[in-house]
């Protein structure tokens, strides 16, 4: 169940929400303490859907100040106009909230408790409190600071499961996003989303539409196979926009979030245990590899992860960026035996340096900070050069993020400063750079980060279901998140 909250802040724009939002709703929630002016009767009457009447007083979270025989009359008001759910804070104490439901007949309480203290609540005590008011649901929520803090809404959905009761848990915050995903995969009665046309209730509310049609969080359940991405940040990942359809396509029950992680072994110890696989940005490419069981030898020789999967029993690491890159180069060019300048000194230009040695080219690097590059050229077997020495290559790739959006108007290198036959770029948003807009003006062939990118997303996929990705059906998935015209 899909619960969509409505907030208004106006009686009109509440409407408006709920005409948008109907088809991704199984329920609406009325925020009757964000609605400045809600006419109770005409809201319900409209709505087409079971709704749940919620008026949250400010010491719970709300913006409700009035005293609590009104904030109880506007409730009373709502369930008589229809209401079939009120939303009742566990704060009131279950004698009031007895008292409620003994008065409204047939009406079905929700309990909720919002947790405000430092970390993160214990889920066995906050389950028996919630529990002991015997409610039609209970209600968690609390805030999420960092990924691995979705384990106690995980653990208090398992209790319910297990006690055969109707639960919600909310990680909030966009640390706990994927709290509000994977709510049937843990045994959880509903979540809640955003309505269109209006802004979340919560921290971290995901919009109605991306719930439902991306992550069709209404249609899990305890058997579908969870993947994502961890990092931080993960918010401009793509991977969600590719990796869902792709599993929605190939009929697969599984599922791909973004996990906001910094504190990457409590992640790994609380909620990795239930993951299929994942995809690994930064800063966690190189720490991944202490908390799996094998590393692939590209990635040893790289010296950093980008995927880690199941295969059986073992939790094992791979890098798929580096021959993302080289193969998306090769479609073009054979790097063997051609000179190739990398330029930068991070993780994306160790990973094209050594891939491009091991299929024999002979790789220059080029780095701002001259040091970096030095350190590089050694630790691989390359040769660390100033951009000023070197006159004409046949590859230059372009692995500093310099040229990526929203500074998409600079470009790594000064237009003609070395000639290339072939211009690579490993930035991807945009898809077409000033770096490669300027090479192929001056007659050399270009290849796309986005190449880069649909290469190892791909290999990611493979590695996930073990069937290769419908290719063109990525590239179209790829062109639209990227709002590219073509890639
Ligand atoms: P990183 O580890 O942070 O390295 C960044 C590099 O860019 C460093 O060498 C840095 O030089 C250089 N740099 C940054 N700002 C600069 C500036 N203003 N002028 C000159 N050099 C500058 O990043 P990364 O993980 O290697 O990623 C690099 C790029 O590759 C990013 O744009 C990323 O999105 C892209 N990437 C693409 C894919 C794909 O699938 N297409 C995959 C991975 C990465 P200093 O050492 O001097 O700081």
């Amino acid at each position: 169940m899909i619960i969509v909250s409505i907030t208004g802040p106006s009686q009109a724009q509440a409407l408006r929400q709920m005409t948008l939002s109907r088809r991704y709703a199984s329920l609406f929630e009325l925020r009757l303490d964000l609605i400045a002016d809600a006419v109770p009767e005409a809201l319900i009457s409209a709505a087409k859907r079971p709704v749940v009447a919620t008026c949250r007083p400010v010491w719970e979270g709300g913006v409700f100040s009035g005293s609590e025989q009104d904030r109880f009359a506007i409730l009373s008001r709502a369930v008589r106009c229809g209401a079939s759910y009120v939303d009742i804070e566990l704060a009131v104490g279950a004698r009031a909230i007895r008292a409620f439901a003994a008065a409204h007949h047939g009406i079905r309480i929700i309990v909720s408790r919002h947790y405000f203290s430092e970390g993160t609540p214990d889920p066995r005590r906050e389950y028996n409190a919630l529990r002991s008011v015997n409610s039609a649901v209970m209600k968690l929520a609390y805030r999420a600071a960092d990924g691995g803090d979705i384990g106690p809404a995980m653990r208090f959905l398992q209790l319910a499961r297990r006690d055969r009761r109707h639960a919600i848990a909310v990680a909030m915050g966009e640390a706990g996003e994927a709290s509000r995903v994977l709510y049937r995969v843990f045994g959880g009665w509903a979540t809640f989303a955003a309505p269109e046309g209006g802004v979340p209730a919560a921290d971290g509310q995901l919009s109605a539409r991306m719930m439902h049609d991306l992550f069709r969080a209404h249609r899990l359940n305890r058997a579908t196979k969870i993947f994502g991405v961890i990092g931080h940040p993960v918010r401009y990942s793509k991977g969600i926009h590719l990796h869902n359809p792709l599993f929605q396509r190939a009929g697969r029950n599984a599922v791909y979030c973004r996990f906001d992680v910094e504190r990457l072994a409590s992640f790994m110890q609380n909620v990795f245990p239930a993951l299929s696989g994942v995809s690994v940005t930064q800063p966690h490419k190189l720490s991944i590899m202490d908390h799996v069981d094998r590393v692939d030898d590209r990635a040893r020789r790289i010296g950093a992860v980008n995927t880690v999967f199941r295969r059986g029993g073992r939790l094992v690491a791979e890098n798929t960026d580096a021959a993302g890159a080289l193969d998306a180069i090769e479609r073009k060019m054979r790097v063997k035996g051609k000179t190739f300048l990398v330029l930068g000194a991070g993780g994306a230009a160790r990973a094209i340096i050594v891939e491009a040695l091991q299929r024999e080219a002979t790789v220059f690097v080029a780095n701002r900070t001259r040091v970096r590059a030095d350190e590089l050229a050694r630790a691989t077997g390359c040769q660390a050069v100033d951009i000023g020495q070197v006159a004409s290559v046949d590859i230059v790739a372009n692995a500093t993020s310099v040229g990526m959006a929203p500074r998409a108007e600079e470009s790594p290198l000064t237009k003609g400063a070395v000639r290339m036959k072939l211009a690579f770029d490993a930035v991807y948003q945009p898809a077409d750079t000033r770096f490669l807009k300027e090479a192929r003006a001056l007659g050399a062939m270009t290849v796309s980060g986005a190449e880069m990118y649909l290469n190892q997303a791909a290999a990611q996929s493979r590695r996930y279901t073990g069937v290769a990705p419908d290719r063109r059906m990525m590239r179209r998935l790829l062109v639209e998140a990227l709002d590219a015209a073509e890639i």
